[in-house]
């Protein structure tokens, strides 16, 4: 079952070659219970789904678990709502299209994000103005060190931008097993995000359910982001800085065009523009670059390192700091 010296480039979509000293793949909780039972506890485990928001910087270590648990299901309903549970192994946008065939919606702003059930609570996924702790009921995890099995209600998950307690103060320690969803039987899709409010504009309410709001997500997310079966790329490379009033209408006043949005906690800049503005869109350092179309998203075009990778975010990161006096910070997970 554990297979040794495991080729790992194709387990993450930046494509970058790494190796894995023991992998396996557990397709039931039983088989992962043994799988950590029998594990050497001081040497580290590692948990990965699809490698759609991983650098990997060398080799693994230790036990790198690609969990294979399938399965979704309907648990339970009421007239307004329903509850859908999926192993963690589970394609998310498989999810997702299932859902939104059954006619329930809370799901389709997050259609066709890469990666698997269990890794979307990780960063608490988001897209188009909604955030999976929005829709989650909650979070089936197993100590790795235990092989206990809890679950957190989404109010015990810590969630926040890109955030949640797994990818913080409990980083390493679980392995989420699965997660259950609560869903609306009536649409009250969330269409305040630009291009899906001007999509709707004019249209019937009763137009916008969640297989259309689906098709329209899916439309914009095919025009802006690289496939990354096509091109190797981990999605979104910084996460969206968030800073105080004062310093972003002191860059409002410098760079009238910057796109913000105001936040409780201060204003979130769009890193894809600082990145743009600094130059950045488009240029490549060696086998890398940031794309073309869409300057937040850093690429493979063929044989790149995760030296290359990390030269060239860090680079970025420089620049924006240096022009801008904005921090930008990582949004894939470097490993080990
Ligand atoms: C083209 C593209 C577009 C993207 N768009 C978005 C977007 O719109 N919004 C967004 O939020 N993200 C986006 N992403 C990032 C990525 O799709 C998500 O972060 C996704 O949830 C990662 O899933 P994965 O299975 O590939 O996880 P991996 O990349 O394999 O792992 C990511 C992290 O999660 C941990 N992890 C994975 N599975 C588990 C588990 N079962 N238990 C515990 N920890 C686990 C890993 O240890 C790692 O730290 C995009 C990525 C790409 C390539």
């Amino acid at each position: 079952m554990a297979e040794r010296n495991a080729d790992l480039t194709a387990f993450n979509t930046l494509a970058l070659p790494a190796r894995a000293h023991c992998l396996v793949r557990p397709t039931t909780l039983d088989e992962l219970e043994q799988v950590l039972a029998g594990h050497d506890p001081q040497e580290p485990i590692h948990v990965i789904g699809e490698g759609s928001n991983l650098v990997i910087e060398d080799d693994l270590p230790g036990l790198t678990v690609v969990l294979a648990l399938d399965g979704m299901m309907k648990v339970r309903e009421t007239s307004e709502h329903v509850w859908v549970a999926a192993g963690a192994g589970v394609h998310w946008d498989d999810l997702v299209a299932w859902t939104v065939e059954q006619g329930w919606q809370g799901l389709e702003n997050l259609s066709l994000i890469p990666g698997t059930a269990g890794a979307a609570p990780y960063q608490n996924i988001g897209a188009y103005g909604v955030e999976l702790a929005q829709v989650l009921e909650q979070v089936t995890v197993m100590e790795l060190a235990t092989g206990t099995v809890s679950h957190f209600s989404a109010e015990n998950c810590d969630f926040g931008y890109r955030d949640s307690r797994f990818k913080s103060r409990d980083k390493g320690r679980y392995v989420i097993t699965g997660i259950e969803l609560k869903l609306n039987r009536q649409p009250h899709c969330n269409i305040s995000y630009g291009p899906l409010k001007q999509h709707f504009a004019g249209q019937d309410a009763d137009a916008v359910t969640a297989a259309a709001v689906r098709k329209q997500v899916i439309a914009i997310r095919q025009s802006k982001l690289p496939d990354p079966a096509v091109l190797a790329n981990a999605g979104s490379f910084f996460k969206n800085p968030v800073v105080d009033v004062q310093k972003a209408e002191s860059l409002k006043a410098a760079y009238p065009q910057l796109v913000s949005y105001p936040q409780q906690d201060g204003v979130k800049l769009a890193a894809g523009w600082l990145i743009e503005a600094a130059g950045w869109k488009g240029k490549r350092l060696g086998p890398v670059g940031m794309h073309s179309e869409q300057a937040l998203v850093l690429v493979n075009h063929g044989g790149a390192t995760s030296a290359d990778v990390l030269a060239l975010a860090a680079a970025v990161r420089a620049d924006v700091w240096q022009r801008f006096g904005v921090q930008l910070e990582q949004e894939p997970v470097v490993l080990p």
